[in-house]
Order: C-alpha cells, then structure tokens, then sequence
C-alpha cells in the first residue's frame, strides 16, 4: 500500500504530539528531581567546562617582611614564607607575576591559566628585609624575601619575568620615620634596593601610597590629617597626595619600569577611589590595577580596581592552613 504524503504528515504529527504529551506529563510529575538534577550536575558542568574561563582561581598571597618578632612560624613571615613555598610546591603550584595576572584579567584570558596549578605572590610596605638578609643577635640570620624566592626560582611559571611583586611605601621621609618608630631605626627602610630588585627579574615593585597615612608618623599627606585609615582617602586632592604622588616618585626612581600595580594600606577600599578616582583618573596616577586584603581568589568576574588577597596570619595560621585553603577554592 502506497501512503500519500499528507496522511504521512498527519501520522507523524499525531506520533510527535503523543510524545511530547508524555514528555510534558513526565516533566509534570517529576519537575522536583528535574531542577535539583539540573542544579547539582547540569549547571556545575556547563560552568566548569564550557565557560571554563570564568573558572579559573588564582589565588594571590601577601606576607609582610617587617613581620618578624621571632623564629615561629606565627612569628615570623620569613619562616611562613619558606614553609608555605615548599608546601604549595609538592602540590604543584607554580608562581606566576600580579603583572601576568592582570595581563590576562585585563584582556580577558585568564583561562589561559585553566587547569594549571599557579599562584600570585605578594608583600606590603617594602622594608629592607624584602631585599636584604638580616642578620642580628635576637633572629640570627633571616633570609630576604628576595633570598628566598631565588632559591624557589624554579617555581616560576615564566621565567624572565619577575614572579613576585613588592609594595612600596614611596615617601623617604615617611619610611625615615616608619624605621624609627616601627623597626630599630637603623635605616633599614630605604629605596636604594629598588632598581636592583626589579633588574634580577624575580621582584617586581608595586605602589603602597606615599606614606600608607601610617599612625605613627607625625603627619600625613592628607588634608585632615586623620592617620590609621585608607579610607580617608577618599576625594581628589587626597588621592592624588596619596596614589599620584607615590607613582610619580617610584616610577622616577625606575625610570617607568615598575609594575603601575596598586595595593591599598591596611586593605581600606574607599568607594571614591574604587569608583572614581581609579577608573576615571587612569591618564594621572598610571595604574593598571588595585589590590585590596579581601579573602578570595582572582576570578573572571572580579573588580579590577579591588582584586583580593590572602594575607599570611590573618586568612592562614600555618602551611596545613594554606594548603586546605587554597584547595577549597
Ligand atoms: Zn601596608
């Protein structure tokens, strides 16, 4: 028997409509265990495999050289520091520059970091023990940050290229005082290690502020004078004072080659300088980004002017804790 067309059509559309009338009638009676299938399993696939570079988790985390009162690990961000570099190496984790980083935040390919297993590295307000080793009769000899990434060179993801980034507090007569009153004022808070530093491509210098608005100095470059608080930098005058004047003295003393990265003093974002003065300003202060001390890895969709940070002793107490930390992003 031959079938005409039309009465195959037909036959076909009654067979379609009795399908999707099952489908319907099975998605009406298991709707609950459709959306937490989908929820639990479905979504987390497409994120992770389709968009996968909104994946991508880089951890970035800051030490403090200054921090060093004793041969602990709790104690002493030295002893943290080459503690932590071992632990997160026998995992696998290679360290890569802030400058990389925001490289490929900034022109969207961060996934170029998918399934590798890298980490950011950091230190705040650019003491002497960032470059120099220590040697005393209470701490004996304490290796500089930059002694000990050196012999952890081989971590570097890209070498060539200097994969930490040191802070720096720009105003010498802020650190001339910050060394009298914060460490033994032996002058140890200097910038003659700066350009050395940033030629042996394993540290690179970023911008603390002019003097990080610090309670123990006698002034501050603020109008109102309010010391212990970043968040009082908050209108033009102040950020330019604060952020313009420490870019144009650091990047004088380089000669231009520093990172043009930004890490606000004591994590204090303020609106004003997330908001205005960073994104509309950029043709004066010349940053690239900023960094704050908030707990959470570097994402795609992160801010670009208040990237986070892990910060040793306040977000971890030892290597386990890091260890757990970063695997539980
Ligand atoms: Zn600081």
């Amino acid at each position: 028997m031959i079938l005409s067309a039309p009465v195959l059509t037909f036959a076909s559309a009654i067979f379609l409509l009795n399908r999707l009338s099952s489908v319907s009638r099975f998605l009406r009676q298991y709707r609950h265990e459709v959306i937490w299938i989908l929820y639990n399993f479905v979504e987390p696939l497409l994120r992770n495999r389709v968009f996968f570079s909104k994946a991508v988790k880089i951890p970035v985390l800051c030490y403090h050289s200054l921090h060093a009162r004793d041969n602990s690990y709790t104690g002493n961000d030295h002893i943290a520091m080459q503690s932590d570099l071992a632990s997160v190496r026998s995992l696998g984790y290679r360290l890569i520059s802030l400058s990389a980083i925001v490289d490929s935040f900034l022109t969207d390919k961060l996934k170029r970091y998918q399934g590798e297993r890298v980490l950011g590295m950091s230190f705040d307000d650019g003491p002497d023990y960032d470059w120099h080793d220590y040697e005393g009769d209470d701490l004996g000899f304490m290796p500089s940050f930059h002694t000990i990434l050196k012999a952890h060179g081989e971590m570097a993801f890209e070498f060539n290229k200097p994969f930490s980034t040191s802070f720096v507090i720009a105003s010498p007569k802020a650190r001339q005082e910050l060394d009298k009153s914060c460490i033994a004022g032996r002058n140890q808070w200097q910038d003659l290690w700066w350009r050395q530093c940033v030629e042996t491509n394993i540290i690179e210098i970023g911008n603390h502020s002019w003097d990080h608005v610090h309670e123990s100095l006698s002034s501050v470059a603020l109008e109102s004078q309010i010391k212990g608080s970043f968040f009082a930098v908050n209108n033009l005058e102040n950020a330019r004072l604060q952020i313009k004047q420490a870019h144009e003295y650091i990047s004088r003393h380089l000669s231009g080659e520093y990172s043009h990265l930004f890490a606000y003093p004591y994590g204090h974002v303020s609106d004003y300088l997330r908001d205005e003065y960073f994104p509309n300003y950029q043709n004066e202060h010349w940053q690239r980004a900023a960094f704050t001390t908030e707990s959470a890895p570097i994402t795609f969709g992160a801010n670009r002017w208040a990237l986070p940070r892990f910060v040793c002793g306040q977000h971890w107490k030892s290597s386990e804790e890091l260890v757990k930390l970063i695997q539980s992003l």
